[in-house]
């Protein structure tokens, strides 16, 4: 199960209902972290993720924004007593803005700051990360995050063949076993279940790039700085409007769409989500410590 919370929704400026841009994702137990804005620790502590557990920060681009985070959450590990490295990835050429931000403490464990380009830049266990090129006013990259399909045990058949305790294991393993002197199949006691793919663009003019990357997702986020009444800046600011959010997502076929980045102008989101559902019916503004899970 993965489970996604946002951490942080606001455009440039805090207020008092939303943090600087942050999604935080768990899988498996572990958390990692897309953009790392202002106060991103707290607003950790606030929504249940625990930054003891945090073992990637991808970072969309070095806007202030996106990145101030980044310094108070490393000295807190480090008070903490990690000693396990923190990789932290971010479009290549902007390692240096990280680098200064971190350089006005010592820490007791590494830290990588790692500048990437598109393509795949992490491999864990069942699930990969990947960048992918975006149109903002500095180079920016947006992240797709995917399990592989999975197989699960089909409880019902199973019980009838009277599988139970460790031929579980011993059918995973060798892909067989011996059960009341029949030899049953691992294939035929499991159903594939498709992977889970979510995409975070991060700033961004709409573009294809994302459509692209984005194809089937489970889950969509993407920036919705403006509404249609201020298309002209969001133009002149490589950033979208909720509209042009819902045509990306309804393009790339994905299930949901979740629009986060808001400006601090659009005190109700209404507006936002009424012009995106009209696209894309599957549209939410995104709030602070917004929840979602996915299987
Ligand atoms: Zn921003
Ligand atoms: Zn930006």
């Amino acid at each position: 199960m993965l489970k996604l919370v946002v951490l942080g929704s606001s455009a440039a400026v805090p207020s008092t209902e939303r943090g600087l841009s942050a999604i935080g994702l768990r899988y498996e137990g572990d958390v990692y972290l897309f953009d790392c804005g202002e106060g991103t620790q707290r607003q950790m502590m606030k929504y249940g993720l625990s930054f003891f557990k945090v073992k990637a920060i991808f970072i969309t681009h070095t806007h202030a924004d996106h990145i101030v985070g980044v310094a108070g959450l490393a000295q807190t590990l480090d008070l903490s007593g990690r000693t396990e490295p923190l990789p932290i990835f971010c479009p290549a050429g902007q390692e240096r803005d990280i680098e200064a931000l971190l350089s006005i403490s010592k820490y007791s464990y590494q830290i990588e700051v790692r500048g990437i380009g598109e393509g795949e830049i992490l491999k864990g266990k069942g699930f990969s990360v990947s960048a992918f090129p975006v149109a903002h006013s500095r180079p920016s990259l947006g992240y797709v995050f995917e399990t592989g399909p999975r197989r699960n045990f089909d409880e019902e058949k199973c019980e009838k063949l009277g599988i139970k305790g460790k031929m579980f294991g011993e059918l995973e393993e060798k892909g067989e076993a011996v059960v009341k002197g029949k030899k049953i199949r691992y294939q035929d006691v499991t159903t594939e279940k498709p992977g889970i793919k979510v995409a975070y663009t991060g700033d961004c003019a709409p573009g294809e790039s994302t459509v692209l990357a984005a194809k089937g997702a489970d889950l969509l986020i993407h920036e919705a700085t403006y509404g249609s009444d201020h298309e002209k800046e969001a133009f002149e600011n490589k950033h979208s409007t909720a509209a042009q959010a819902a045509a990306i997502a309804k393009k790339a076929g994905v299930k949901r769409l979740l629009l986060t980045h808001i400006s601090g102008r659009y005190k109700e989101t209404a507006q936002l989500e009424k012009e995106a559902r009209e696209i894309f019916p599957d549209s939410d503004a995104a709030e602070d410590g917004a929840e979602a899970l996915l299987k």
